[in-house]
């Protein structure tokens, strides 16, 4: 045994990685492998050659001169062996352990994926796992692992074999004695679930330590959303120290975004100040900031919840009016509760919505609250307008004249051509309603 190759450290201190295994409880580990001096196999012999307990290896080859010569268009097994198959090992050791959580990732659709996928030819490009233990359970296949690192896979199954011999234990099932994780799963069988999925009952009770730390047992969701999202543990603790709800805290683990790595505080406040949580879901996924929220508020005379829950429903039909727009429109004596429909606003940005000249559907949805239905704004845009400000003054012009028309019965004069008459709307609503 001439050499002993360093591998590189790992790196530490996240919550969701543990102490590295070696291979083997009591150090190192002796194996005897095939060792090929051609890359078509052929005649091959077996030698010994020792795992050492910090994963660098010790060969009967000078491993240094071997690499020289491969680089030449030589071959020996031996060198990828050190190089490649025992840094897998050692990488899917701690994988089947539980030692490092798997990096998946739950899709918009439910399915489940892995980050990083193997070549062409493994399960995992062949579209989503049904749930998080089947693609965490793919995740630690020794067949997985060495197809992601180009590697033939009966070589690191035998490798992975030994180790597990050595250990006496496939990880089937989590250690006996589960420590500080006793009571942190609301689920009966959690414990085991979360294993299933990769998570070690360590990492699980560190997890509601940083989390919360004096908060009930959580479902296994709230922890599958800790380890496939990472969110801010330390936005998540403060909010549920000022909000302390079980709900509150699966959801917050599933709804953390860009507004709240940016604004963390913002969600506490919204939840205490009692917004509901649709449309801070809503808006933590839109443009608008707290400081968008108590501007409305501030500008309108409305309440916090009731600023966020406008601004909210305003994204919901994808416009993003500024509060300054929307305290316009209340000048213009809109209705402080409207809402804009996502079908209205549809159904006019079909007809005259263009991204490069037209309208905005922004625009277009200030002018439906101004003109309050489809055929008068369908009306007002006919007319070039596109300020809410004119648009109020047209309907104002169109009513008087109707009132006006209706008082005194005047015959309609050839001048009024350009102005609104009661029958031009009702045709417009009948022609409308006809498409
Ligand atoms: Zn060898
Ligand atoms: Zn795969």
């Amino acid at each position: 045994m001439e050499q002993a190759i360093s591998p590189p450290p790992v790196a530490s201190g996240s919550p969701f990685t543990l102490e590295p295994l070696g291979p083997s409880p009591h150090g190192s580990l002796e194996i005897l492998v095939g060792c090929h001096a051609s890359r078509t196999a052929g005649s091959s012999r077996k030698h010994a050659v020792r795992i050492e307990a910090d994963w660098s290896v010790s060969t009967p080859h000078d491993i240094e001169l071997e690499r020289v010569a491969m680089a030449m268009g030589g071959y020996l097994s031996c060198v990828t062996l050190v190089d490649r198959e025992v840094p897998a090992l050692r990488e899917l050791l701690q994988l089947r352990a539980r030692r490092v959580v798997p990096d998946i990732t739950r899709t918009a659709t439910g399915h489940w994926r892995l980050h990083v996928l193997a070549e062409h030819g493994c399960r995992c490009h062949r579209g989503g796992f049904g749930t998080a233990a089947e693609a965490a359970e793919h995740a630690r296949d020794p067949f997985h692992v060495a197809r992601l690192h180009g590697l033939e896979p009966g070589r690191l199954a035998r490798l992975l074999r030994a180790v597990q011999e050595a250990y006496g234990t496939g990880f089937y099932a989590p250690p006996s004695d589960v420590g500080a994780a006793a009571g942190v799963v609301r689920e009966r069988d959690g414990l085991e679930r979360l294993w299933e999925t990769g998570v070690h009952p360590e990492v699980i009770a560190r997890l509601h330590q940083a989390l919360w730390p004096q908060g009930p047992p959580m479902p296994v969701w709230f922890y599958l959303g800790a380890i496939s999202r990472r969110p801010s543990f330390a936005w998540i603790a403060r909010t549920l120290a000022a909000v302390p709800d079980e709900d509150v805290a699966v959801w917050l683990c599933w709804t953390d975004t860009e507004l709240d790595r940016t604004h963390p505080a913002a969600r506490a406040g919204w939840l205490q100040a009692g917004v509901p949580r649709n449309a801070i879901t809503a808006l933590a996924d839109g443009a608008y900031t707290p400081a968008d929220v108590a501007r409305l508020a501030a500008c309108t005379r409305r309440s916090v919840p009731r600023a966020a829950i406008t601004l909210a429903a305003w994204h919901r039909a994808g416009c993003h009016p500024s509060p300054q727009d929307i305290a316009l429109l209340d000048q213009l004596d809109g209705d402080p509760w409207y809402e804009p429909s996502a079908g209205a606003v549809d159904w006019l940005w079909d007809r005259v919505g263009n991204p490069d000249t037209g309208a905005t559907r922004t625009e277009l949805a200030m002018l439906l609250a101004v003109c309050g239905t489809r055929a008068n704004t369908m009306y007002v845009l006919d007319k070039g307008v596109r300020d809410p400000r004119v648009a109020a003054r047209l309907m104002n012009d169109s009513d008087r004249a109707l009132t006006v028309r209706a008082i005194h019965t005047v015959p309609q004069s050839s001048e009024s051509g350009s102005r609104t008459t009661e029958s031009d709307l009702t045709t417009r609503e009948s022609e409308l309603s006809r498409r």
